[in-house]
């Protein structure tokens, strides 16, 4: 037997000397310290009687440490469940329940209040960061070789739990052969190999950050910055010295609003990828101004990994999420029926691959509901394929608005607004309506210093769309609410304006 994700991404490099990891204070942690510091931590998991199988919570800093603890996770057969940085105790409480951890891996600055949510399910609690975190501490003592436990390629590797755009967040169980499946398409698809440099300044407890990047950077033995945050500083330090960005829009929103941000500081930069959120197709065509650079945008999910990317050698087209990823299909189907539907029909995003996760934690219904037998993941987003395969995303099911019964897709009117001068973004978004069921609300963001006429927003949006698309209302405001993966919340919105008079 052997643990196929384990050997894949991390014994490879058993003896290879090269660079793996390098830190904001300039640290530098090779692939082979790196694997004997996972070693170190693997004893500590398997000293503190996490069997294979059983989940570790980390709600834990951005580490050299914290990925080492990736890797000894998989390494020792456990399940690992990192967790949004920014949760609440409330939030992190419906976590440990529903996840019956055996370990609970956190910030040494939030020991004393988690103390208690650890004591009440009986999980043990280690901490990183901080002067002397016991989990390190603890590691420093361990011998630097682990016999890797042995774990089957259909074995929950990790169980993440979804951003929660739409609702409580599900946590969806991940196999080894999902994770590692998806990786190898990536690096072939992207060229990553290991003279590649990627700056890496996503958060790692989500699937963007972890697996999209650092399972990707670990198959090909790339170069990974690993910094704390995004910081437009730092980047452009490192921008000269590097290969690979991977980015959430306002990444690269950031970048462009910043005269720093030239042509010249991108020379040695191969690669530029966006995903997590809609990259406006604005965005991509000002970046190829400033740049020469074409943004590569890829679609992906916490259920699935990733699904679709534009093609690294081929067109990458702005406005689209681009192709299926080779081993995984990708079809749009009647929401109602579910029968596919012609190109070019807007409907549901099914797919279906190695890449598609085991169902949800504990909810089996919901996974009956979601995951067909026939294999397809039912996404709940909606979208459309062109005659040469490149798929568009329209928005998600759950934000679609149905207005005197007719199917209004919030993205068309969004569009439109973005395109008007003085507007920075919008959200557009149903509320409930006695007369028509849903009522259209728009808002919107204002450019700096721009000073928006909202008589004039309306006669455009007049020209332009049908009577039934028209907003009902518009109301300015200083920003989007968004999470921390930079997603609009669509619910947080329908909520505080359902509850105004209108
Ligand atoms: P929840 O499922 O809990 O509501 P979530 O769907 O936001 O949260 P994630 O799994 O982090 O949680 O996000 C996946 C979603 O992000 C996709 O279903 C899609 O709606 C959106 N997304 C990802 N990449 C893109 C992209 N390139 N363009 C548009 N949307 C994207
Ligand atoms: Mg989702």
């Amino acid at each position: 037997m052997t643990n196929t994700l384990y050997d894949s991404l991390f014994a490879r490099h058993e003896g290879n000397k090269a660079p793996f990891l390098q830190l904001d204070d300039g640290k530098v942690v090779s692939y082979d310290a790196f694997l004997k510091r996972a070693a170190q931590i693997a004893h500590v998991l398997q000293n503190s009687e996490v069997s294979p199988g059983d989940r570790i919570v980390v709600q834990a800093p951005k580490l050299a440490d914290t990925i080492a603890l990736y890797a000894a996770s998989v390494q020792a057969g456990a399940v690992y469940l990192p967790i949004n940085t920014a949760y609440t105790m409330a939030e992190l409480d419906y976590f440990i329940s529903d996840a019956q951890p055996a370990m609970i891996i956190c910030d040494s600055n939030d020991e004393a209040e988690i103390k208690k949510l650890a004591a009440q399910s009986g999980a043990k609690l280690l901490t990183l960061g901080g002067d002397s975190p016991s989990l390190s501490v603890e590691a420093d003592a361990q011998p630097c070789v682990f016999e890797t436990v042995d774990r089957a390629p259909d074995d929950l590797a990790a169980l993440l739990y979804t951003s929660g755009t739409t609702g409580r967040s599900k946590g969806a169980m991940l196999s080894q052969r999902n994770l590692l499946s998806n990786a190898q398409a990536l690096v072939e698809l992207w060229a990553i190999t290991s003279a590649d440099r990627l700056i890496h300044a996503l958060p790692v407890f989500h699937t963007h950050g972890l697996f999209v990047a650092m399972n990707t950077s670990l198959l090909a033995g790339a170069k990974v910055r690993l910094m704390k945050k995004f910081d437009i500083g730092m980047i452009l330090e490192e921008l000269p010295h590097s290969t690979l960005l991977m980015g959430v829009p306002t990444f690269y929103t950031r970048l462009l609003a910043d005269d720093g941000f030239t042509k010249e500081v991108t020379e040695s930069m191969r690669l530029f990828i966006s995903g997590s959120a809609p990259l406006l197709a604005e965005t991509h065509l000002a970046f190829e101004t400033r740049t020469g650079h074409r943004i590569l945008e890829r679609y992906g999910m916490t259920e699935t990994n990733m699904n679709t990317s534009n093609p690294y050698d081929g067109e990458r087209r702005a406005g689209t999420v681009g192709l299926a990823l080779p081993g995984t299909e990708v079809i749009v189907t009647n929401p109602e029926t579910g029968e596919p539907l012609p190109r070019g029909e807007v409907g549901m995003i099914e797919v279906r691959g190695p890449n598609v996760f085991q169902g949800y934690w504990q909810m089996p219904d919901k996974t009956a509901e979601e995951l067909r037998e026939n294999g397809f993941f039912i996404t709940g987003d909606l979208g459309q394929c062109s005659e040469d395969g490149y798929l568009s995303i329209v928005g998600r099911s759950k934000d679609l608005i149905i207005t005197g019964g007719y199917n209004v897709y919030p993205k068309e009117i969004e569009d439109v607004l973005n395109d008007i001068d003085g507007i920075l973004e919008s959200a557009v978004f149903g509320i409930p309506d006695t007369e028509f069921g849903e009522a259209i609300i728009a808002t919107l963001v204002a450019e700096p210093s721009a000073q928006l006429d909202i008589k004039q927003i309306t006669e455009t949006i007049r020209d332009k769309l049908s009577r039934f698309k028209h907003p009902r209302r518009y109301e300015i405001v200083p920003d989007l609410p968004r999470n921390t993966m930079g997603k609009v919340q669509k619910n947080v919105l329908r909520e505080q304006y359902a509850q105004k008079e209108l």
